[in-house]
């Protein structure tokens, strides 16, 4: 297993924001992963999993982060008239999606347009267009922190809105997806979602997406469009122009002007409206000694 000291962290994420980490670990079976995991426990050393990156902002990390590209590949299969798709974590979602419109398979396909991993995207419950990923899971394979790997069913996980019980359960290893075909075609609709995102999402600059969660019925990006944070810059970080709740880097963005960015975005809404915002980036730092855990 390939394991790198003072890895630069701005490499692994869609905003290209990070410090760096003590060590970022690349395992390649599921031995890799338990050693890893075993060995961060012994000696107390943070750890992190990441996927593609696209919803994590890092700042130094005192610990190891473990990124599951390695453990990727996916299995297809026709049965009973459903076609199921096997995943490792570290997959692209893109594959899914791109098998999906390929072979005109309902739904899923609506999560096109974000560099997530299959392990990422089912940790964060990922959803666009009125789907979740949930919605499409039967089966999911995970090792907990303790080593032991399990196989349940995706019906008795608690999934909500961008949640689930990972990575605090453990390790995603593999999902099990069961798939049908549309009976009318997909390819417009998939179109009409990649056009629509291009247009109102700044898809061409480093991003990590929504960096606040949606305070049902109300949308984040419309409360910090009225409180004046469209377009508002620290640094090389700013509220993009084209989607009030997206980050964007424009050069050496940090985690301190995230933060402080967070921070005053928060103050604004809540003021205003009484609202609290809570992140659905990940802001990932750490620098204590404080005994072993999962970031
Ligand atoms: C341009 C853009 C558009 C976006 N649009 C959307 C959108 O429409 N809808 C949406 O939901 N999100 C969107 N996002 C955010 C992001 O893509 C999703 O949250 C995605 O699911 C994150 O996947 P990832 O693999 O990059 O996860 P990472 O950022 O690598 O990790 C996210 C979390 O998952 C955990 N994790 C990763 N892999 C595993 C694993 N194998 N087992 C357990 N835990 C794991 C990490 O520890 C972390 O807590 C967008 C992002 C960008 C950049």
């Amino acid at each position: 297993m390939e394991l790198v000291q003072g890895f630069d962290l701005s490499r692994l994420t869609s905003i290209r924001i990070g410090g760096r980490a003590r060590y970022l670990a690349l395992p390649e079976s599921l031995e890799d992963l338990y050693r890893v995991t075993l060995i961060s426990r012994e000696k107390d050393i943070p750890l992190f999993l990441l996927g593609g990156g696209s919803n994590t902002i890092f700042g130094d990390v005192n610990g190891v982060v473990v990124s599951l590209s390695k453990i990727r590949g996916i299995k297809v299969w026709e049965e009973k008239g459903h076609i199921f798709v096997e995943a490792l974590a570290g997959t692209p979602l893109k594959e899914i999606t791109s098998l999906a419109l390929r072979e005109n398979l309902e739904g899923i396909y609506r999560l096109l347009g974000f560099p997530a991993t299959v392990g990422g995207a089912v940790a964060m419950n990922a959803g666009a267009f009125g789907v979740e990923i949930k919605d499409f899971l039967q089966e999911i394979t995970y090792m907990d922190w303790f080593g032991e790997v399990h196989k349940i069913s995706a019906r008795e996980l608690d999934f909500s809105y961008r949640k689930s019980p990972f990575p605090k359960e453990g390790v995603v290893i593999s999902c099990l997806f069961k798939l049908r075909r549309s009976s009318s075609p997909v390819a417009e609709d998939y179109g009409r979602i990649r056009d629509l995102r291009k247009r109102t999402q700044p898809i061409n600059l480093p991003t990590s997406g929504s960096t606040f969660k949606n305070p049902l019925p109300k949308r984040a990006g419309e409360l910090l469009e009225k409180v004046g944070m469209k377009g508002f810059r620290l640094g090389d970080v700013a509220f993009s122009e084209k989607h009030s709740n997206f980050l964007v880097n424009s050069g050496r963005g940090t985690i301190e002007e995230v933060r402080k960015l967070l921070e005053e975005a928060k103050r604004r809404v809540y003021e205003e409206f009484g609202i609290k915002l809570e992140e659905e980036v990940r802001l990932v730092e750490d620098s204590g000694s404080d005994g072993w855990k999962v970031l």
